[in-house]
């Protein structure tokens, strides 16, 4: 399941929540109970340096895009 990275500008935490990619858009609570969140640029897999958009749900790693040949 895939993490998505959350910041709370309430407290200006940072936090991680595990949800399935069909919730990725939902909001999330911090860890204080603050509602007033934003989500950050996903933490997953952003290593390969393409500037190539990839459709979120991949799930399959760098080799999913061909980016490895
Ligand atoms: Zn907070």
């Amino acid at each position: 399941m895939p993490r998505y990275e959350f910041r709370c500008r309430a407290c200006g935490s940072t936090f991680e929540v595990s949800r399935p990619m069909s919730a990725s858009g939902d909001p999330a609570s911090c860890p204080e109970g603050h509602d007033d969140t934003v989500k950050l640029l996903s933490t997953v897999a952003m290593t390969g340096g393409g500037s190539a958009p990839r459709p979120a749900g991949g799930g399959g790693g760098c080799c999913g895009g061909g980016c490895c040949s």
